[in-house]
């Protein structure tokens, strides 16, 4: 069979063209299979890359699936160009990339990781890597390509459906693996997800980049009309605000916009408009104000996402394992950066927990954790893995979602390889390919 239907079958319900006053539609088309591998992947930030790479370098046939023009995600159309965390010994993956962003001289030098240091690199510059490496391990890329909507049968997805400017299509594969950020194939194939916190759903704020450039003071003046925006008057009125060197002459500015949902349309559209109005009165604010010499250069396309939906997995990290600096058998992954959960009801530097507890110790993550209850061929990586809310906050720096997509990668391989599913793949085994692959497990 070429093709699939895609339609939340009901049973006995005829779909047919005349207007309806129901609430819901049913929609039922066939959809071409274009796409067949042994391990397709949605979603391409640093873990769906990181994810595809491994698989590839395993032997394995890999289709990689992004909504925007470039992989990378929030490491590159989020504008975050700062690795947090240890950027030596996350494995093989993620050492290409490093090396690839060495190259161009892109990335601020090597120090070894202590408390909240980062290595800042050029966002760029790290798209036309990714997409070099990913290339180069023969990795399939599908960019301007939206993944639509999947079922799963006893725990197993056969075909998902995908949209792009050639128009719905299915990909059939071995094995898939949720790279979205949001969870997104695995709430939508009907696996059980969760968001925020238990009490009231609220997830970290997002944040949005922007950049300026510097220029002579006698060229420096305010860009922002009068009468658009608020008007900021001191540095106190000024929403948590983070600036960081972006090459020569240029500043990368990070500003927080909480009390949003990311898994939810309109509350994510309204936050993307309250950014960039938020964006106009601090730059306003620091040319006015301040008096910087400053130019607005451009801002990310989107906002950046620290949390959206998770897994609820046949492990689900807390903060307690954090803090304990926990140690599991089927590690495939180690945190070392701190409790980073910025508070999600106001907008300025604030955390979750008082200052002098957000420190933990190196701390492992599971295989477990990548793996969705009840799925047979599906797993996840990167930010949207099985933790509760403060574990996330540490474990969704870029280096420990490569060390998870690196061993999201491997596993489904070895399963595909192996022609099983996830009952086949010996977590124990997976561990040691990631360190043989060059992971650094050692707490
Ligand atoms: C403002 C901000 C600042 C941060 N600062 C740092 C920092 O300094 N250092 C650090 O290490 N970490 C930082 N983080 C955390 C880190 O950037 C992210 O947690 C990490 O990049 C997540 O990687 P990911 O691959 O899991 O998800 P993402 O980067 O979100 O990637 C998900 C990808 O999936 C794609 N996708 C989603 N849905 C679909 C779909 N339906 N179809 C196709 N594609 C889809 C997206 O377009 C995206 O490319 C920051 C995060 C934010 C938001």
């Amino acid at each position: 069979m070429n093709d699939v239907f895609v339609g939340k079958s009901r049973d006995g319900e005829q779909s047919d063209s005349k207007p309806s006053h129901s609430s819901e539609v049913f929609w039922q088309r066939r959809v071409p299979v274009r796409h067949e591998c042994d391990v397709a992947i949605l979603g391409g930030g640093i873990a769906g890359v990181t994810a595809a790479l491994a698989a590839a370098r395993s032997g394995a046939r890999v289709l990689l699936v992004e909504r925007f023009g470039v992989t990378g995600g929030n490491a590159t159309v989020g504008g975050v160009g700062s690795f947090c965390g240890e950027t030596k010994g996350q494995g093989e993956a993620f050492d290409a990339i490093v090396a690839g962003l060495e190259s161009f001289n892109a990335i601020a030098p090597y120090k070894p990781f202590s408390e909240k240091g980062s290595r800042v690199f050029d966002c760029e510059i790290l798209a036309v890597v990714l997409q070099e490496k990913l290339l180069e391990r023969g990795v399939r890329l599908l960019l301007h390509t939206e993944f639509v909507d999947a079922r799963a049968n006893k725990g197993t997805i056969h075909e998902c459906i995908v949209s792009g400017p050639s128009g719905p299509e299915a990909i059939r594969a071995q094995f898939f693996i949720d790279c979205t950020g949001e969870a997104q194939l695995v709430s939508r194939s009907g696996f059980e997800t969760v968001k925020g916190r238990p009490e009231n759903g609220l997830q970290l704020p997002m944040s949005l980049m922007f950049f300026v450039r510097h220029v002579a003071e006698a060229e420096a003046s305010s860009q922002v009309p009068e009468g658009w925006f608020g008007k900021i008057k001191t540095a106190d009125d000024l929403p948590m605000t983070s600036i960081w060197p972006n090459g020569l002459r240029s500043n990368a500015i990070k500003i927080k916009i909480p009390m949003f949902d990311a898994t939810n349309t309109e509350s994510l559209t309204a936050a993307e408009i309250q950014s960039r109005r938020r964006m106009m009165e601090v730059l306003d604010y620091f040319q006015r104000v301040e008096k910087k010499p400053w130019v607005f250069c451009h801002c990310a396309p989107r906002i950046g996402i620290r949390e959206g939906r998770r897994i609820i997995g046949e492990y689900t990290l807390t903060c307690d394992d954090l803090r304990a600096g926990r140690s599991f058998d089927d590690a495939i992954a180690r945190g070392v950066y701190y409790l980073d959960g910025h508070k999600p009801d106001d907008d300025k530097r604030t955390y979750i927990l008082p200052e002098d507890q957000l420190q933990v110790p190196p701390y492992h993550i599971p295989f477990r954790c990548l793996v969705p209850k009840g799925s047979k061929n599906v797993l996840a990586a990167g930010r949207c893995l099985s933790a509760d809310q403060l574990a996330l906050s540490s474990a969704r720096v870029m280096t420990t979602c490569a060390m998870m997509g690196q061993a999201a990668g491997i596993a489904a391989a070895m399963a595909v390889l192996k022609k099983g599913d996830l009952d086949i793949i010996d977590p124990l085994e997976v561990r040691r390919e990631v360190e043989a692959r060059g992971a650094l497990l050692t707490l």
